[in-house]
Order: C-alpha cells, then sequence, then structure tokens
C-alpha cells in the first residue's frame, strides 16, 4: 500500500492524507530513525558537523515533514479517525524524543565536537546549535553521576505526578460546583448568549431554568454583566477557592500541600543540577539572565504603574458612588462596575467596526504594510493542494526570487480548533548536496465566515489577530538560518519569542496604516479619525489596573521560586501576600486562594517564567518605538529589523540580536507610552 506520507513531496499532498496512513508512517519513520541513529553512532571515531549533525537533522525533519501535516489535519479538519491515529502516536512520539535527550552516546557524540579543534572554525549558527544540545542534554540530568541520575529521575517523576494530581484537583473542583438558577430575573444584566450557555447547561442536567457554572464562559459574563450582587459574591467565592482549604468544597480538593510540594522538588532539582533555585534553572533557556534582573524589571514596572492603577481605582469608587450609590467595592464588583465605566467612557463596540475590515481589503493592506518595511511581495498561488477550499496558498517573494510560502486558513468551521495560531510546515535548512529547503507556516483563525453576497467583516481584535500570527509566521518565513534547530521560530527563548508578533501589531493602530488596511466595504472609506481616538483610549482603559495585577502573579511566581529556602520554607500565602502589599491595589478577601488554580505556574510551563508576558510586551513595545522616531513605513528601519531580528532565527543570544537592532538594550518607556501609562503620571 502507498503512503504518502512516506513519500518524498514538495508540500503536503493534504487531499491523500488519511488517517490509516498516519500510525503505519509514523511507526516506520521513527524506527527507521532509531536504528539510522545507532548506525551512526556506531560508525563514528570523531565526530564532526557533517558527519553527526547534519544526518540527524535530515532525519528529524523526514519525521517533522510526515508528522506536521497529521497534527495540523487534527487540528483543522479533525474527525474521529484521524484523531485516534493522532494519539496513538503522541505517546510514541514523546518516547523518542526522550530517549534521545536521555541518550548517554548522542551526548558524548555532541560533546567532542564541542571540545575539537574543528568547533572553532563552525560559523555563530552552527556553535549555537551545538552548544543548545548541550544545554539540553546537561538539563534532562545525563551528566550527573549515577547515584546523583536515580535521584534526578525519581524527583522527576515525582513532580509530574504532583502537577498533574494538582490539575486534577483543579478540573475536578471547578466541574464539582454549580448553581440553578430558576428565576431568570437573577440574571438581569447577563448577555444573551451567556444565558443560551446556562440555560442548555440547565438542559443537559434535565433541570429547569440556568445554570451557572466555574468554567470561563459561565463565570466570566455573571461577573462583569449581572446586577445581582449576592450571586455575584457566592460566585466569586466559588472561583477563587476552588481546589483549596477554603470556600464550598473547602477540604475536598486542596492543592496545598501539592504546591508546597512541588516548589519544593522544583528547588531540588534546581539544586542537583547546580543551581542555585529553580529560577536560575529556568532562565538558562531565556533571554532573561538572572533573578535579579527578572525581579528588578517587574519592580521597575511596579513602580510606574501603581500610582496610575491608584488613580484608576479612585476613578472607578467615585462613578460607583456618584452613579450607583455605593460606598464600598468588594472584589466580587471591581469587574462589573469597571464594565458600567468602560461603556460609560468609550462607546465603541467591536461590532461598529466590522463593516471598516472587509477581509480582503485587510489581508492586502498587511501585505502591503511588510512590502513597505521589508521590500517583499506576497502572492497568491492557487495550484496548491490544501486541506479547505477556503484556504489560500501564498508565496513570498524577493527580489522575485520565492523566499518562503504559507497557508492562510481565515474562518471558522466545525472539525476545527478554535482560536489562532501559526505553526510551522517545513523549515529553512540547506538540503543535501545544495540548494535550501524553503520555510513554509500555516496560519490559522477563526473569523466568522462571510454572510450572503458581503464580504467577511472582521472586528479590530479580529485584525490585531491577524497581524499578531502573521508577525509569528515573517519570523519563521524571512529567516536566513540554514540549519533547522535554529532558523526560524526554533531555538528562540521563551520570553523573546512573542517579539515579532506583538510587534505587528502595532500598525493596526496606526491612522497611516490604516488608510489602506481599512476600507468601508460599501464605501471603501478608511476607518475615521475619530473613531480610531476612540479606540485607542478604549484600548488604555485600567491599563494600569491590568498592569499591577499581571505584575503581581509574575513576581508571585518568580520569587516564591528564585527565593526559596529548603531549611525554612515561607509559606506560599505569604509569599503572596508580601507581594500584594508591594504592588497590588486591590485586596482580596482572607478567603481568595486565587494561588490554588493557578495552573500556569504549577502545572503548565510558565514556572519561574510568567514575567515573559510582559518581558515580551516591553521588547515589542520598544521596537517600535525606533518606527515611530523614524516613522513607521521607514524602510531602512524595516531593513534592520528584518536583518537583526527576523532573519536571524534563534541563532544568536536574543538580547545581542536585540541591541544590534535597537542600539542599546530594551528600556520600559515605550511600553508605559503605549499603555497611557507614562501620560497620566
Ligand atoms: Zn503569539
Amino acid at each position: 500500500m502507498s503512503n504518502p506520507l512516506l513519500e518524498t513531496h514538495e508540500l503536503p499532498p493534504f487531499s491523500k492524507i488519511k488517517a490509516e496512513h498516519v500510525e503505519p508512517a509514523i511507526d516506520t519513520l521513527i524506527e527507521q530513525n532509531k536504528q539510522a541513529i545507532e548506525t551512526l553512532l556506531d560508525s563514528l571515531d570523531q565526530p564532526t558537523w557533517d558527519t553527526l549533525v547534519r544526518p540527524l537533522e535530515v532525519l528529524d525533519d523526514k519525521l517533522s515533514q510526515a508528522w506536521s501535516p497529521v497534527s495540523h489535519m487534527n487540528a483543522v479538519v479533525n474527525g474521529p479517525e484521524l484523531r485516534e491515529a493522532y494519539n496513538n502516536c503522541l505517546p510514541k512520539l514523546s518516547e523518542y524524543s526522550t530517549a534521545l535527550g536521555q541518550n548517554e552516546r548522542l551526548y558524548q557524540a555532541y560533546q567532542a565536537i564541542a571540545d575539537s579543534d574543528a568547533f572553532a572554525a563552525l560559523d555563530f549558527a552552527q556553535k549555537k546549535v551545538i552548544n543548545n544540545a548541550l544545554r539540553d542534554f546537561k538539563l534532562s540530568g545525563i551528566s550527573l553521576a549515577e547515584d546523583k541520575r536515580k535521584e534526578f529521575a525519581d524527583l522527576k517523576k515525582a513532580l509530574s505526578e504532583l502537577t498533574s494530581q494538582y490539575s486534577d484537583n483543579v478540573l475536578d473542583a471547578t466541574q464539582a460546583w454549580n448553581k440553578l438558577i430558576t428565576d431568570d430575573a437573577d440574571l438581569k444584566g447577563v448577555p444573551e448568549n451567556a444565558l443560551a450557555l446556562a440555560k442548555q447547561a440547565a438542559e443537559e442536567k434535565e433541570l429547569e431554568g440556568f445554570v451557572i457554572t466555574l468554567d470561563f464562559p459561565s463565570y466570566f459574563p455573571v461577573m462583569t454583566y449581572c446586577e445581582n450582587r449576592e450571586l455575584r459574591k457566592e460566585v466569586y467565592e466559588a472561583f477563587v477557592t476552588r481546589a483549596s482549604d477554603q470556600g464550598p468544597f473547602a477540604g475536598k480538593f486542596d492543592n496545598s500541600e501539592k504546591m508546597n510540594e512541588i516548589i519544593k522538588l522544583r528547588h531540588q532539582l534546581a539544586n542537583l543540577l547546580d543551581f542555585d533555585n529553580y529560577g536560575e534553572r529556568s532562565l538558562v533557556t531565556k533571554m532573561a539572565e538572572t533573578p535579579e534582573q527578572v525581579i528588578g524589571f517587574l519592580d521597575e514596572l511596579a513602580e510606574k504603574s501603581r500610582p496610575v492603577a491608584l488613580q484608576e481605582l479612585a476613578e472607578l469608587k467615585a462613578f460607583v458612588l456618584k452613579e450607583h450609590k455605593l460606598e464600598d467595592l468588594d472584589a466580587w464588583d471591581i469587574g462589573y462596575y469597571s464594565e458600567k465605566l468602560r461603556v460609560h467612557k468609550y462607546d465603541v463596540s467591536q461590532e461598529t467596526l466590522r463593516p471598516y475590515f472587509p477581509v480582503n481589503t485587510t489581508v492586502k493592506g498587511m501585505f502591503e504594510v511588510v512590502n513597505r518595511l521589508y521590500g517583499i511581495e506576497i502572492v497568491q498561488n492557487d495550484t496548491v493542494d490544501t486541506w479547505h477550499d477556503d484556504v489560500i496558498y501564498y508565496e513570498i517573494k524577493k527580489d522575485q526570487a520565492t523566499v518562503g510560502s504559507f497557508y492562510l486558513d481565515l474562518y471558522a468551521r466545525a472539525n476545527k480548533r478554535g482560536g489562532a495560531w501559526m505553526d510551522e510546515c517545513k523549515v529553512r535548512r540547506s538540503k543535501e548536496g545544495d540548494g535550501i529547503q524553503l520555510p513554509v507556516a500555516y496560519l490559522v483563525c477563526n473569523f466568522t465566515t462571510p454572510v450572503g453576497n458581503n464580504p467577511a467583516l472582521l472586528t479590530h481584535d479580529e485584525v490585531t489577530t491577524l497581524f499578531h500570527e502573521f508577525g509569528h509566521g515573517l519570523h519563521h518565513m524571512l529567516t536566513k538560518i540554514n540549519y533547522s534547530d535554529v532558523s526560524g521560530i526554533n531555538g528562540v527563548a521563551w520570553d523573546a519569542v512573542e517579539l515579532p508578533s506583538q510587534f505587528m501589531e502595532n500598525w493596526c493602530w496606526e491612522e497611516e496604516a490604516l488608510a489602506f488596511v481599512s476600507g468601508h466595504f460599501e464605501t471603501s472609506k478608511p476607518l475615521p479619525k475619530d473613531l480610531l481616538e476612540k479606540m485607542q483610549a478604549a484600548k488604555n482603559f485600567q491599563s494600569g489596573m491590568q498592569m499591577v495585577r499581571q505584575l503581581e502573579f509574575s513576581l508571585f511566581d518568580f520569587q516564591m521560586h528564585s527565593q526559596y529556602n529548603l531549611d525554612s520554607p515561607k509559606p506560599i500565602q505569604q509569599v503572596l501576600d508580601e507581594v500584594r502589599d508591594r504592588v497590588a491595589v486591590i485586596k482580596p478577601p482572607a478567603f481568595n486562594r486565587f494561588q490554588h488554580g493557578f495552573s500556569h505556574i504549577f502545572a503548565g510551563g510558565y514556572a519561574a517564567g510568567y514575567y515573559s508576558y510582559k518581558w515580551a510586551e516591553v521588547l515589542s513595545a520598544d521596537a517600535f518605538s525606533l518606527f515611530e522616531e523614524q516613522g513607521i513605513f521607514n524602510r531602512e528601519t524595516g531593513q534592520l529589523f528584518l536583518e537583526s531580528i527576523l532573519e536571524m532565527g534563534g541563532s544568536k543570544e536574543p538580547m545581542e540580536l536585540f541591541v544590534n537592532f535597537r542600539g542599546r538594550k530594551p528600556e520600559i518607556d515605550a511600553l508605559l507610552r503605549h499603555t497611557g501609562i507614562n501620560e497620566a503620571v
């Protein structure tokens, strides 16, 4: 039986790929790769780039090129057979990559290249590939002595069990609570779609009325719109005490002990690898260098934002007193009255903006933006096989030559995962013999499909999302690095990877760009200036309060991980309370146990890394500020950004790349200005 996933293609033959091809192809490729790696290692005396790293890259690329369309189709044209085949492959792939990371001979072979005289003759990107590989081997505990290695494996295992129990508790606690409302007067203010959801939830339980749950699409509208204060309080309390010693299920799904254990074991794991604390361990793969730098960065932002947040809170209180005759605001009132104030101050709904963003105008406008910045042309190619009729394939041309390409899949439909993302289809690398394998990306959104004869009309939020994902895509497609481990988005530090994407969003807020990115679908007129100004003001509504809240989470996460004392650990609640005393403007009630459901850091990949959100915002705002100084379409500045950041991928330290572009290290001023925080002080 021929299997399209085992054949070589320029681009994936999407229409030919069927669920039954998936497992046989992945099994075959994993088996072939394993054997090829063993044979390779057996044959090497003195490993070199050409005899070790290149052959490994070829093997890896073969597997990626088979897996990429499968995992992509699982997300955009899902079905029961494909899902099953996909899920069956996941453990095999993860076992394969874990085994590679633990392969002692492979580690020694990389080390031998690093120690050889030939290492000095490699170029900077090749050196980075080797150094990254050695770093990752070390982080997997491979260079530890035998007894330490056992300890390391035990810690890893215990941690993975604890974090998974932590998430299970959050999930169980979230699902355990719900509330039936039989009188719809109790839900006054809640929008139609949320009511429909609550009604549906009741029907599923064969109940009359509305069921409120702690899932975000149910919880959020109640907290933001529901007039019934008692109900808001009840829902709030249930939500912020999930998986804790407080609230309606006090002690039942309690994560308290698991959290203490998780932090302790992470600290011990870091110690085993010779780091002083888990904060240091986390930063090895990030752009930020030291814990002091991260905390200093967050403190500086807090110092600048807190006065503004206090002002915003005072404004909210004054508004509530005047318009709603309420003296004291409780935690369950903040979101509700903030929404009232927002509507009162800026009456711009996303719906009024839609007619100005017909999809063809906006996409064409976005291509024009990057044409002006980087001198690239984007050309549609209708001859390529895709997974759905909505999908358009584009090629990026520079000086007439194709440098990369992408599939654009804009609309929501059944069996397509929600959200928006960019993913890689093929990575840029030099091919066997000569020639370059060009990068190919998937850009996926979930916009509303066109209705009747009208074109699809986007909200401004959707336009921003499109620019964001396109920014990730350009990082992947405009790279000039020819080694797959550090080309495009590969090998880029976690806290720097959002730079190119957030950076692109800036053009959605500029009059000069909106002149052609927008155009009313009936009159072709660009977005009116007064509407733009309203949008800009609304964008910064309560930005100080949002900033200090994010800083509270980031500082809590980082201090807890980097200032841990094994002999006398500070209680987690105390760490959080101290951070709040320093930066927060709203003190939650004593029963609040938000941290017991903070899965990002206790169970997800953001441990000692939550600060990355703010870090990347600073980078993108500061990078854009050079365009503000020199013209947002200044071709030289565009070229400089292209050459220093986009083309370089993960081939150099992100700080070095940033300094090459900006002429200095990142500063926080531009972000504060863009969020309106500087002006307000
Ligand atoms: Zn992103």
